[in-house]
């Protein structure tokens, strides 16, 4: 850890003042708000042990961050059979695109891409009696923390302007693959967004997938090894959506980020990183966060290549 925290220390010091060429997020009118030069960083070893440093402790929008939780729920409520209803491939294409979608009959490319993520909301749907609260509470129990909330203000907003969602969740009805209310599965995919954590409970609660012997504080393992193996492989392909190969390429670890800013990496073994810094380059991702967390793996030699 001493290692880690110098090498923290140095990285986050020299891109404190880097001249940041990304911006906020304001197609959400709620995330506008936020205060665009927030910068944080923290890491959580599988030993448990915990460094983080700026504003690492605030807590912000995770956005699609959120997808690897709400497929982790899907994936040990549907078992295998998930993969009928959403694939495994790197899309390509922005995270809200509606391209594909034509050609592949309504069946998302992935989970981490809007139309994957609706389509998981609605397999949970099918499975939960109390959809947000249950899926909260799945939350709160993996990160043993019981702070974590929806934003509502964030979900409403996001529901009168996501007109995009509303498109994908149409029409991917309009082949099958939403078997619930249209308007239900979107609202429960906005709450799911407008979650809110800081960089260390993010940190803390994605430690199940770099310790393979991690259970919750009851007792209970989250996923099977074989399980958290594939989670951490749609996010090394599609964590970025179309920039999931310059982030393998330059950071080289499994990870996922959110219109928010925030970004989650994991080193299987090792430790789960987090990174929250609001501006996003084109692609949606944080512009510093890659950054970050570039220098932080060629710094560390800690990348899984
Ligand atoms: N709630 C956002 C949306 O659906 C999530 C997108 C993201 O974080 N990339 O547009």
């Amino acid at each position: 850890m001493e290692n880690y925290k110098t090498i923290i220390e140095d990285i986050y010091y020299d891109l404190k003042n880097v001249d940041d060429i990304g911006e906020v997020a304001n197609y959400i009118p709620e995330l506008a708000f936020v205060s665009p030069n927030s910068f944080g960083v923290n890491i959580t070893t599988i030993d448990k042990e915990n460094f983080g440093i700026g504003d690492f402790d605030q807590k912000f929008s995770i956005q699609s961050i959120s997808k690897i939780l709400s497929l982790t729920l899907a994936y040990k409520l549907e078992g295998e059979n998930l993969w009928n209803r959403v694939d495994v491939e790197p899309s390509g294409n922005p995270f809200n695109s509606l391209l594909q979608l034509e050609t592949n009959l309504g069946k998302p490319r992935n989970p981490f891409i809007n139309s994957g993520a609706i389509v998981i909301c609605d397999v949970l749907l099918s499975h939960l009696k109390n959809p947000k609260v249950d899926f909260l509470n799945f939350c709160k129990e993996i990160a043993n923390n019981t702070t974590l909330n929806y934003n509502e203000k964030v979900a409403q907003s996001e529901k009168k302007s996501g007109y995009r969602n509303a498109a994908l969740c149409n029409f991917i009805k309009s082949f099958g693959n939403i078997k619930n209310d249209v308007d239900e599965v979107l609202d429960f995919y906005f709450h799911i967004c407008s979650i809110e954590m800081s960089c260390k409970e993010l940190s803390q609660i994605a430690l199940y997938l770099a310790d393979d012997f991690y259970t919750t504080h009851k007792g209970n393992r989250v996923l099977t090894m074989s399980q958290a193996k594939r989670i951490n492989a749609i996010m090394i392909t599609c964590g970025f959506y179309d920039e999931s190969g310059e982030f393998a390429f330059k950071v080289g670890l499994p990870g996922k980020s959110g219109v928010g800013g925030g970004i989650v990496a994991i080193h299987p073994d090792k430790y789960c990183i987090t990174v929250w810094s609001p501006k996003l380059n084109q692609n949606g991702n944080s512009y510093k966060g890659m950054l970050f967390l570039e220098k932080f793996t060629s710094k560390t030699t800690s990348s899984i290549f």
